[in-house]
């Protein structure tokens, strides 16, 4: 049986596994202690640990490989331009979409506040000046062991232009990064094996915990941000892709399953560049030169789904606090939401803390967001879907144009 029936089956067995713990035992000691916390939370983490263990040193081998590859810094240039651009149009239109849609619908209208609502702090908004500071690493080693991906690429371009400068020397090492590389694609598919267990747990303690109850009193805000995720999706960046590459989207889609499927279980755009990086270049031909930078750049910089329910939400609050919003407040919503999709890395539940910069900026009450919580956990797995696939489109554009010259 193939890998990713394997994971589609998994993934539904956990569905199943988790709905039913939710609705007969979840008052349950012992399943929640045992099974819920203890066997699930256990495999589960272990498995998003081993994604992301995988993400540092395939990243940087795949980069040196991806700059050596293209072996000039104009075409270096073009690609990371044309990404950075294509990245912030796809977050735009998304943006746009969802505010559209929630601004027509209205959701949060009627919406019955009840009297104590849980806390939630917001963070300082980093500011356009902070994040670019941001992206040059003061030590490298620190960028590595936190993770920093935006510092990382920045670091390992540079050192790829200066191994491609430095003759022979920079071949011995290219070759060796290339045979780490395959190592590491390897290493990719050895931890895949585990999927569907991990993905089992991952999926069944997420919906042992989000019972259909908790969607029923949001029903408005999930159905609008549910509803422009898959528009943006099945609409604007088919579209995209379709025009620009001519790229059958149904294929496409096809093929992305199982980065889908993994986005959706570890609700996280950071764990999931392993599998993506592995599925557009294999089963989307996409060259590594093109893919071993765009990816991961689009994991940190392109969150069109963490955009939509940004824009949702901003919607949903101001109706729910009867406060009118202004198109400066709505343009400042968009301008705010792309700067904190740069400014942020795509791990879980991000998308709350750039919401609550974005209502800090609009003067909306952040406390607000505590209305929220309790449904963000699904919409945080179905919105890094998008999140991921925003990145493989861009990505196959890009090498399309690239392939054209
Ligand atoms: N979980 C999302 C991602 O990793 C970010 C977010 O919306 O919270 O892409």
């Amino acid at each position: 049986m193939p890998i990713t029936t394997k994971i589609l089956i998994a993934m539904c067995l956990g569905l199943l596994a988790g709905s039913a713990i939710n609705a007969f035992g979840h008052d349950n000691g012992a399943i929640r202690e045992y099974l819920v916390d203890g066997l699930f939370h256990v495999v589960g983490a272990s498995f998003i640990n081993a994604l992301k263990m995988l993400v540092v040193p395939l990243v940087s081998f795949s980069l040196i490989c991806g700059v050596c590859g293209i072996g000039d810094i104009a075409a270096l240039g073009r690609i990371g331009i044309k990404a950075f651009g294509l990245y912030l149009l796809t977050t735009c239109l998304a943006i746009a979409l969802a505010l559209l849609l929630a601004v027509s619908v209205g959701p949060g209208r009627d919406f019955e506040r009840s009297g104590e609502v849980a806390e939630f702090s917001a963070p300082e908004a980093p500011g356009l000046a902070e994040v670019l500071i941001g992206i040059v690493p003061s030590n490298p080693v620190n960028a590595f062991a936190e993770g920093n991906m935006l510092q990382i690429i920045f670091f390992v371009i540079l050192f790829a232009i200066a191994m491609m400068m430095t003759g022979e020397i920079g071949l011995q090492l290219l070759r060796t990064a290339e045979q780490l590389n395959e190592v590491m694609m390897k290493l990719v598919m050895l931890v895949m094996e585990f999927a569907p267990i991990g993905v089992f747990c991952l999926i069944a303690k997420s919906f042992s915990e989000q019972g259909i109850g908790l969607i029923v009193p949001m029903f408005g805000y999930f159905s609008v941000v549910i509803a422009s995720l898959f528009l943006h999706t099945w609409v604007t960046l088919c579209l995209l892709l379709w025009l620009m590459t001519r790229m059958n989207p149904w294929e496409f889609m096809k093929k992305m399953r199982p980065v889908h499927i993994f986005a959706f279980s570890t609700a996280s755009s950071n764990a999931t560049i392993p599998v993506n990086l592995r599925v557009v270049e294999h089963d989307l031909g996409v060259p590594n030169s093109t893919a071993a930078f765009t990816i991961p750049l689009g994991a940190t910089i392109n969150m069109d789904g963490t955009a939509i329910m940004q824009g949702v939400a901003t919607v949903f609050i101001a109706n729910v606090y009867g406060i009118e919003l202004g198109l400066m407040q709505y343009l400042t919503v968009i301008g705010m939401s792309i700067l904190a999709s740069i400014g942020t890395a795509g791990v879980p539940g991000v998308g709350l803390i750039m919401l609550a910069m974005v209502f800090n900026q609009v003067g909306l009450p952040v406390e607000g967001i505590a209305l929220i919580l309790g449904v963000d956990r699904l919409l945080d797995m179905l919105r890094t879907v998008v999140n991921v696939t925003g990145d493989a489109v861009v990505t196959c554009i890009v090498a399309k144009g690239e392939c054209r010259r």
